[in-house]
């Protein structure tokens, strides 16, 4: 018999993620905070629990997909938390992004319970989690992973096992460390594009093949040449990871001038009230340092 799964976190990636599940044919119980975004997930054939303790209640392997580290603390250890519902032997995955050295501390906790924790951060977009290709970098032990491999090709493409509890967290930060750096060169190339008078399109077009091709050019181009800031992944979290980034690299001691350099650009865009618009968006901070616009319409 398969696996029972609950999912928690039905945002912009994990209602795909959950989807997706579905489609897989497991048993799947579902929990939302609001509780209105569970309704396509029911209509699909997912349960909807309760809270987060009784969905552990209901599931072999719970899986996660909140915002911040205190968010998946929230889910995990409030009053009616994931601990509170979690058996001997049960296993959790976190696919969130969060802290590496709290998702240490999380996975012990869970141990203590005799549960199981894997930290499996994702890569690939809303797009990706709609479409189940996500990359996903998978830390905890070796059975465990084994264990979760068919929930995991379920979400996704590319599985990597990069090592124990934590360091699927921090090969995520070294994904969001090269993400970052392609915003900001796609902020760049475009700006610069618009004030040499090139035609937009043609220019992208030129260049997407070629060495300079990337996953957030083909998708996230277009969207700035339209000027469309509707997210795929938000500013607001976004910032988070370079936070995240930003600690780590304090600690280890290594520059992260471009993290460091994306991170107050950002910063420049929420206090300007941009936190909801898609992380492409911050291509607005270089548009306000050089007065001017890129895109036909002006706003
Ligand atoms: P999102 O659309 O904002 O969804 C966030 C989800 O977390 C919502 O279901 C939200 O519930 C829930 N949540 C937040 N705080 C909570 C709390 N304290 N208690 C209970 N539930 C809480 O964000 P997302 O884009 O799906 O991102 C989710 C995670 O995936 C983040 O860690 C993000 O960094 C990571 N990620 C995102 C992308 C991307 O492209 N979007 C790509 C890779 C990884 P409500 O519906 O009630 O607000």
């Amino acid at each position: 018999m398969s696996e029972r799964i609950g999912f928690i976190g039905l945002g912009i990636m994990g209602s795909g993620m959950a989807q997706n599940l579905l489609k897989a044919g497991f048993e799947l119980a579902v929990w939302n905070r609001t509780a209105s975004k569970m309704e396509p997930l029911v209509e699909s054939g997912a349960t909807a629990a309760d809270s987060p303790a009784d969905l552990a209640r209901r599931s072999d392997i719970t899986v996660i997909c909140v915002s911040d580290t205190p968010d998946v603390e929230a889910v995990l250890l409030s009053e009616d938390g994931v601990m509170h519902g979690v058996g001997a032997g049960d296993l959790v995955i976190d696919c969130s992004t969060i802290s590496p050295i709290r998702t240490q501390e999380l996975a012990k906790g869970l141990a203590e319970k005799g549960a199981h924790m894997l930290d499996a951060p994702v890569s690939g977009g809303s797009e990706g989690a709609a479409q189940g290709t996500l990359s996903i970098m998978v830390g905890g032990d070796e059975d465990q992973v084994a264990r979760a491999m068919p929930v995991l090709e379920a979400m996704g493409r590319s599985i990597t096992h990069v090592g124990g509890n934590g360091a699927g967290q921090m090969v995520k930060l070294v994904n969001q460390i090269l993400v970052v750096n392609g915003m900001l060169a796609l902020g760049e190339a475009f700006l610069f594009a618009q004030a040499g008078g090139l035609d937009l399109e043609k220019t992208f077009k030129a260049v997407e093949g070629g060495a300079a091709g990337s996953w957030a050019l083909t998708y996230r181009g277009p969207q700035i040449i339209e000027r469309d800031w509707r997210p795929g992944f938000m500013i607001d979290l976004q910032q988070k990871d370079l936070r995240l980034v930003l600690e780590a690299a304090d600690e280890f001691g290594v520059p992260v001038l471009g993290c460091s350099t994306t991170f107050h650009l950002y910063r420049t865009l929420q206090s300007r009230g941009l936190g909801g618009e898609g992380n492409h968006a911050l291509i607005k901070a270089l548009e306000y340092l050089a007065d001017m616009q890129v895109g036909t319409e002006a706003e």
